[in-house]
């Protein structure tokens, strides 16, 4: 007997309904089955005994801790109305002083226990949000733009963008997140070589490749570290993000960037690449897309960078000052290779021939695999570099909304924006209960960037780019 309850992230799921006239609870439960025969007394016994001892047990008002129960709504109010309230601030980030953001092991997302600093803010960065249940909470706002968090190794830089990362969703009390709310836009970049790319524009960062291959339409089956990671940014600002996140540790190297020395040896004709470091300020300048950036490896970035955040021991330092003297004692040498635009950002529409969900005899079979793992038909759609999935009831979610994109807005002929926009908007009106012809217990609202990075990383998927969003060039 199971029930879809989540983990350290909160998220709206089908397990649970709670209305003022009545609570659902989905759950699964096993039959017992001794080989091929039904072992009926013990059925009897667990639905007669054991179901409504836990349904007594966990569903009523008064078998609760009633305060714990206020705590977790007080927390999970609270980041929506934090959420809100970046926006208004100007914001893309907010970090509160006492937060615990390391976790207890790279594949533990509770948090650590023995020797966990607490988050303390830089004076200068410090400001007071009102919560309505946690009322005045001080810590470390990231205003809009470009923000570069750099440091020794070890000293806590990935820890802090990971906390982020996650923090687009509420935390449970007691996890340490609770209140470090991030932009619901905040897209995690990085490189994922191997992935393929059906028709994007990555020109604003890669053009002139190897026998004229098409840079505006790209495509390609098994896309390299740097045109992965451009068509990663390049999807999610189709989709709408405000906010990149990136760090060194996952980017590709010639992709972020370029040196004085290697212009000189390799010139712009004959490198592809327009590295990000030339791209960052146009993406705030021209679409008002903010980054926050872990980069400890190159000062080049230190010219772009609006503020600069040093980790030392985990604790994040202010040292934008001492970066702009750095910035006029020691010159780059490098030239800007950005152009003066950042480029387009096309519309780009799946076509049917993309979708079949058939396999054998069925015709849908689809299925997640664990939670970086859609069996979409015959399709394997891989999703292990989709760092912002947090639960498999997310997944599979997802897969089923390709299904209802594919039937419901790829004949219409809607972009993958549009189409997923309005299926999300349906999912939130009526329920995701939208997604299956019978009740289920197991689905959890997905945010648009990773249902379209499912669909992205289809190897399938067929694109027609017709309505260009953006083109900002003179
Ligand atoms: P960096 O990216 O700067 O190289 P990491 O963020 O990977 O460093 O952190 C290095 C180690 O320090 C990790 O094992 C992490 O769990 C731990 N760590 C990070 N922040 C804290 C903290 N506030 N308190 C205790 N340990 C921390
Ligand atoms: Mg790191």
């Amino acid at each position: 007997i199971a029930i879809d309850c989540g983990n350290q992230e909160v998220l709206e799921r089908t397990s649970m309904f709670v209305s003022p006239r009545e609570v659902e609870a989905r759950f699964v439960m096993g039959l017992p089955a001794q080989g091929r025969s039904i072992l009926g007394q013990e059925a009897a016994a667990m639905f007669l005994h054991e179901i409504p001892q836990i349904a007594e047990a966990a569903l009523f008002f008064h078998r609760l801790d009633a305060d714990r129960m206020q705590r977790h709504v007080d927390v999970v109010e609270d980041h929506a109305v934090l959420q809100e309230t970046l926006e208004e601030k100007g914001l893309v980030a907010f970090v509160a002083d006492g937060a615990i953001l390391p976790r207890r092991s790279g594949i533990d997302n509770r948090p650590l226990t023995e020797g966990a600093i607490p988050f303390v803010s830089p004076p200068t960065f410090r400001i007071a949000l009102t919560a309505p249940n946690g009322g005045k909470i001080t810590g470390m706002g990231i205003p809009r733009g470009v923000t570069l968090i750099v440091g020794g190794g070890f000293h806590g830089k990935s820890t802090l963008l990971n906390a982020l990362k996650r923090s687009i969703f509420p935390h449970i009390p007691g996890d340490g997140r609770e209140y470090v709310v991030t932009d619901a836009t905040a897209v995690k970049i990085r490189a994922e070589d191997g992935r393929s790319i059906s028709g994007v524009d990555i020109s604003p960062f890669i053009s002139n490749l190897p026998y004229g291959k098409d840079t505006r339409f790209f495509t390609t089956p098994n896309a390299s570290g740097s045109t992965s990671q451009a068509a990663n940014i390049m999807e999610a600002l189709e989709m709408g993000s405000r906010l990149l996140l990136i760090d060194e540790d996952t980017s590709s190297t010639n992709f972020m960037i370029r040196d004085h020395r290697m212009q000189s040896l390799v010139t712009k004709e004959k490198e592809p690449i327009t590295p990000f470091v030339d791209k960052v300020r146009q993406l705030k300048e021209d679409l008002g897309v903010s980054t926050l950036l872990v980069m400890g490896g190159s000062g080049d970035y230190l010219d772009q960078a609006d503020r600069v955040i040093l980790m030392e021991k985990y604790r994040p330092v202010d040292v934008t000052d001492r970066a702009r003297e750095v910035v006029e004692q020691v010159a780059t040498l490098r030239r800007p290779e950005g152009g003066g635009h950042f480029g387009r950002i096309p519309d780009r529409t799946p076509q049917a021939s993309s979708f079949d969900p058939s396999r054998g005899r069925r015709e849908v079979k689809i299925e997640a695999k664990g939670l970086k793992e859609i069996l979409f038909g015959r399709e394997r759609i891989e999703l292990d570099a989709v760092e912002q999935l947090m639960e498999v009831s997310e997944t599979r979610a997802i897969g089923e909304m390709i299904l209802y994109f594919a039937k419901t807005c790829v004949p219409r002929g809607m972009g993958l924006r549009e189409g997923l926009d309005c299926v999300l908007r349906e999912m939130e009106n009526k329920g995701l209960d939208l997604l299956s012809p019978y009740k289920l217990g197991c689905f959890a609202m997905p945010r648009i960037f990773e249902a379209a990075a499912a669909i992205n990383r289809m190897r399938s998927l067929k694109i027609s780019q017709k309505g260009i969003k953006l083109d900002i060039k003179k």
